[in-house]
């Protein structure tokens, strides 16, 4: 019997016509739904003079009224619950990189959505009941370690759920079980597999075929260095809690961007600053409205992630509209001596010019002049070189940088390990100038 390319193959090819179609009667059931059953919702959409009639379709969502993150804390613990507390089953919780903590919950038939996204992206990815599945995301209240354990239970996989963290047992089990697919965060995918190497373990002694990554911004350089360091096929998946968990969109074998899973989340892109909504194929923030959740029915998420979606004939035979990589949060994005700064596009030179993957930048401020230090690792090869070699090296990448950004940091490159390795989401950005406000 041949490998199934997909999941749910009528849903996940389904002619465009018709998933356009589902979207609009399934986007006036659940605004009618919250209109009757979320009371802040209802405030929103009377200060914005919008009835839960005025939406006939998809076509009239601009209508409706945005929620962020502010307002997701406005009304913690519970105000945007929409179904009664005793139908939800599970919450989980945002992992603060940005602030504090947001709470999302969970009906059971909640759970079975996003098991099936998450199971939508193994399948993509090559995985099948005979897989052996290894999830090194944190298990708990972060959503990447239970978003991909319960999908590869709908697969069928044989799951081994380590959560994250020990990382000489993740080793181990990935070797003794011929662990086959390996989900956890970019950063750590690419520390195990530095440990790896430092072990004299080379990938072709390993069974690992395929790795699903995601929960943080990573590039394609990035990319290369993992399926080269574990000898795999490294796909992409997004995600927030807010909206589920891992899954909202994946990668399949294209691997040009990810198939958001438009019967249950139709997405936006608006400009940031206008909240205009843009048309396709233009870079601005992402926003979901989730069609068919019950415990958490966010309407016009702004995700505050910057993006592109795009509808492309795909070579996987999917019709789902695809997002590309995002570039990163807007609240990612630096702005250091008046210029837009995002980590990911720093991580692209590093790479590029044959660096390692570690690094950490730092923003202070001195009077009113921002200083900007970039701390680059050395590879082990690379720290023999001479001080002269060395002090070479960084003028050399601050030209790379000056190219890439058109401002001079000042780089400091230093001995292998030194900077801190990432079980889970990389701290990328120290920025001291936010810490002293
Ligand atoms: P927090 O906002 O506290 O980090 P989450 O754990 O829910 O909480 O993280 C969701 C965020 O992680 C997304 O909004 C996005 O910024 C980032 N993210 C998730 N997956 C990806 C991905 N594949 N590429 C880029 N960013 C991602
Ligand atoms: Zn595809």
């Amino acid at each position: 019997m041949g490998k199934r390319k997909y999941y749910q193959p009528e849903t996940e090819t389904m002619p465009v016509e018709e998933i356009k179609k589902l979207q609009s009667e399934k986007l006036v059931k659940q605004v009618q739904h919250v209109y009757e059953h979320v009371p802040y919702y209802k405030k929103l959409m009377d200060e914005k003079g919008v009835k839960p009639e005025d939406i006939q379709g998809i076509e009239d969502l601009y209508k409706l009224p945005f929620v962020s993150k502010s307002d997701l804390r406005d009304t913690y613990p519970y105000g945007l619950l929409g179904v009664d507390l005793s139908e939800c089953v599970r919450i989980h919780s945002t992992s603060g990189t940005t602030g504090k903590r947001v709470i999302a919950y969970y009906t059971q038939n909640d759970l079975d959505l996003w098991s099936d996204c998450c199971a939508r992206a193994l399948v993509a990815a090559g995985v099948d009941k005979e897989d052996v599945v290894q999830v090194s995301y944190g298990y708990g209240l972060f959503t990447g370690g239970s978003g991909l354990h319960d999908g590869s239970h709908k697969v069928g996989s044989l799951t081994v759920p380590m959560s994250s963290g020990n990382t000489d047992r993740q080793m181990t089990f990935m070797q003794d079980l011929n662990v086959t697919c390996l989900c956890c965060t970019p950063s750590y995918a690419a520390y195990i597999a530095e440990c790896f190497k430092e072990k004299g373990i080379s990938p072709d002694r390993l069974t690992l075929k395929c790795g699903i990554f995601g929960a943080e911004p990573w590039t394609n350089e990035m990319r290369k260095t993992i399926e080269k360091g574990l000898g795999i096929k490294a796909y992409d998946i997004y995600g927030l809690t807010e909206i589920s968990g891992p899954g909202v969109s994946f990668e399949c074998s294209a691997q040009t961007g990810m198939h958001i899973n438009e019967d249950h989340f139709l997405a936006e892109i608006i400009d940031p600053e206008t909240g205009e909504v843009l048309p396709e194929g233009e870079k601005g923030e992402l926003v979901f409205t989730c069609l068919d959740k019950e415990a958490f029915p966010l309407i016009r998420y702004r995700t505050r992630d910057i993006c592109m979606l795009e509808r492309e004939q795909c070579s996987c035979g999917r019709t789902f509209i695809k997002m590309k990589k995002p570039t990163g949060r807007s609240d990612d994005m630096m702005i250091i001596k008046g210029v837009n700064v995002f980590p990911r596009q720093i991580e692209a030179v590093l790479l590029k010019e044959n660096y390692s993957e570690n690094y950490q930048i730092e923003v202070s401020r001195e009077g009113t002049t921002d200083i900007f230090d970039i701390y680059v690792e050395l590879l082990p090869d690379q720290f023999d070189d001479t001080v002269k070699s060395i002090s070479e090296r960084e003028k050399k990448l601050k030209g790379a940088i000056k190219a890439m950004l058109g401002i001079v940091p000042n780089v400091h490159l230093v001995a292998p390990k030194t900077i801190a390795r990432s079980e889970g989401k990389a701290v990328r950005v120290i920025d001291k100038r936010k810490l002293s406000d």
